[in-house]
C-alpha cells in the first residue's frame, strides 16, 4: 500500500494515465464516488465527500479523492450518497423484480411472506438468481397469500411443513410472516400468531405480524410478541391501531419496544396507513424503526413507486433526512441478522451504496385510501453499486 501510493504521489502525471484504464492494476481504489453529499446513518455522518471502493468494500469516506486514484469514477455531483437500500417488506412474485428493486437503489431486499412452503421453492429459486441480496420470510400459511384469506382454512397453518421448509433453506429463508387481518385469518389471529410462535423459537427467527384490521388488539398480539419480532403496517387505521386515541400510543406498544419489538412501515395500497394516522404516530414520537414500501407491481404502478418515493412521504411529514435515510439503511438493516455489517458505509464493509437525488418542486404522493398530498421534496434513485460493482 505504501510503495503504491509513494507511486502515485511521485509519478503524478503517470497515474493519471494509469487511472484512465479501467481496472489498471496502478490505480489504488477500483472505484470512487465523487463528489455527492455522504449520509451515513450508522457513522453519524452528513458531509461533502468521496467513497472510495476497493476489492467490493468501502476503503475509504473523506473529503477530496482525487479522481486519478481510481480505476473508475461515478460523478454523484448534487446528489446523496448513502449506504444501500434495504427494503424489508416486498413481495417477490418474479424473477425479475430484484433487478428492478435494485435499478431503484435497493441493494438488499426480503419479500415478506409471499409464499408458504408448498411454493417456497420457486421464491428461494428467484432469490438466488438475483442481482442484489434477496431473504424471505415463509408465509405461515402453506398456501401463501392467497385470495381466500392465507389462514381461512386454518389447517393450512401447518407448522411441521414450514419448519421443514425452512430447515431446507436456512441461506435464504430468515423468518416467518403471518398476516393477521380479518379477511386473511377470520377470528383466530392470536392461535396464528402462537403457531408462528411454535415455529421461530426453536430455532431462534423472527417473526414479522402484519396488522390492521385485525379481530384482536394491538396489546393483545403485542404479548405474544419476542424480541426481534417486527410490526409492519404499524400505522393501520382503525379497528385496533397502535394509538390510545388521546394524541398518544397505546403504553404497552411503547413497552413492546422497549423490550425489543420492531416497527414497520409497509406501504403497499390498502389499509395500511392514512395521512393522518402516519402524521398522529410521528407527531406522538413514535417513529418507525423501519421504512419499507411492501411491493408489488400494482403497487409499483401507483402507491409505492419504489422504496425513495416512500421515504419522500416521512420527509414531507417532517422527518429530518438522515432519519428517514437511516430507517432504510442502518436500522433496517439491524432488523435481521443476515444483513449484519450492511447498511453502512464503514471502512470494510460490502460496498453497498445507493446514488440518489433529492429534487425540490411539487410532488404528489398517495396514502391508502388515495387522499393525495403535495410536497416539496422527492428522492429520486440515480443509481445503486452493489458488491463495489455500479448498477444505473
Ligand atoms: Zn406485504
Amino acid at each position: 500500500m505504501l510503495t503504491r501510493r509513494l507511486f502515485l504521489t511521485t509519478a503524478a502525471g503517470g497515474a493519471a494515465v494509469l487511472a484512465g484504464a479501467r481496472g489498471t492494476a496502478g490505480a489504488q481504489y477500483d472505484l470512487l464516488i465523487k463528489g455527492g453529499r455522504v449520509i451515513d446513518p450508522s457513522r453519524r455522518f452528513d458531509a461533502m465527500a468521496d467513497v472510495a471502493v476497493s476489492k467490493g468494500r468501502i476503503a475509504a469516506v473523506q473529503a477530496s479523492i482525487p479522481a486519478s486514484a481510481a480505476g473508475e469514477v461515478v460523478d454523484a455531483a448534487g446528489a446523496l450518497v448513502t449506504p444501500g437500500l434495504v427494503d424489508i417488506h416486498t413481495h417477490v412474485r418474479s424473477a425479475d423484480m430484484p433487478g428492478i428493486c435494485l435499478s431503484q437503489g435497493v441493494t438488499s431486499l426480503v419479500d415478506a411472506g409471499s409464499r408458504g412452503a408448498d411454493q417456497i421453492d420457486s421464491v428461494v429459486a428467484f432469490a438466488k438468481q438475483a442481482p442484489n441480496r434477496v431473504r424471505v420470510l415463509i408465509n405461515l400459511s402453506r398456501a401463501g397469500v392467497i385470495d381466500e384469506g392465507d389462514l381461512m382454512d386454518f389447517s393450512l397453518a401447518d407448522v411441521a411443513l414450514a419448519r421443514e421448509a425452512i430447515l431446507r433453506h436456512r441461506d435464504v429463508v430468515i423468518g416467518v410472516k403471518a398476516r393477521l387481518s380479518r379477511n386473511v385469518v377470520g377470528e383466530r389471529d392470536l392461535e396464528a400468531l402462537r403457531r408462528a410462535q411454535e415455529i421461530t423459537r426453536p430455532l431462534g427467527l423472527p417473526v414479522m405480524i402484519h396488522i390492521g384490521q385485525g379481530f384482536s388488539t394491538i396489546p393483545q398480539l403485542l404479548a405474544l410478541l419476542k424480541p426481534g419480532d417486527i410490526v409492519t403496517h404499524m400505522y393501520a387505521f382503525p379497528p385496533n391501531t397502535i394509538f390510545d386515541g388521546k394524541g398518544g400510543v397505546l403504553p404497552e406498544v411503547i413497552a413492546a419496544r422497549r423490550r425489543g419489538i420492531r416497527f414497520d412501515i409497509g406501504n403497499g395500497r390498502t389499509g395500511h396507513f392514512t395521512w393522518d394516522t402516519m402524521a398522529e404516530g410521528i407527531k406522538a414520537g413514535f417513529l418507525p424503526d423501519t421504512i419499507s414500501s411492501d411491493w408489488t407491481d400494482a403497487g409499483r404502478a401507483d402507491h409505492v413507486v419504489d422504496l425513495p418515493n416512500v421515504m419522500s412521504k416521512l420527509l414531507m411529514l417532517g422527518v429530518p433526512l438522515p432519519q428517514v435515510i437511516a430507517m432504510a439503511t442502518s436500522q433496517a438493516a439491524a432488523t435481521f441478522p443476515a444483513f449484519t455489517g450492511l447498511g453502512t458505509l464503514r471502512t470494510g464493509a460490502p460496498a453497498d451504496v445507493s446514488i440518489l437525488e433529492l429534487r425540490e418542486g411539487s410532488f404528489d404522493f398517495i396514502d391508502n385510501v388515495n387522499t393525495k398530498r403535495t410536497g416539496k421534496q422527492r428522492l429520486f434513485p440515480r443509481a445503486a453499486i452493489l458488491g463495489g460493482k455500479r448498477f444505473s
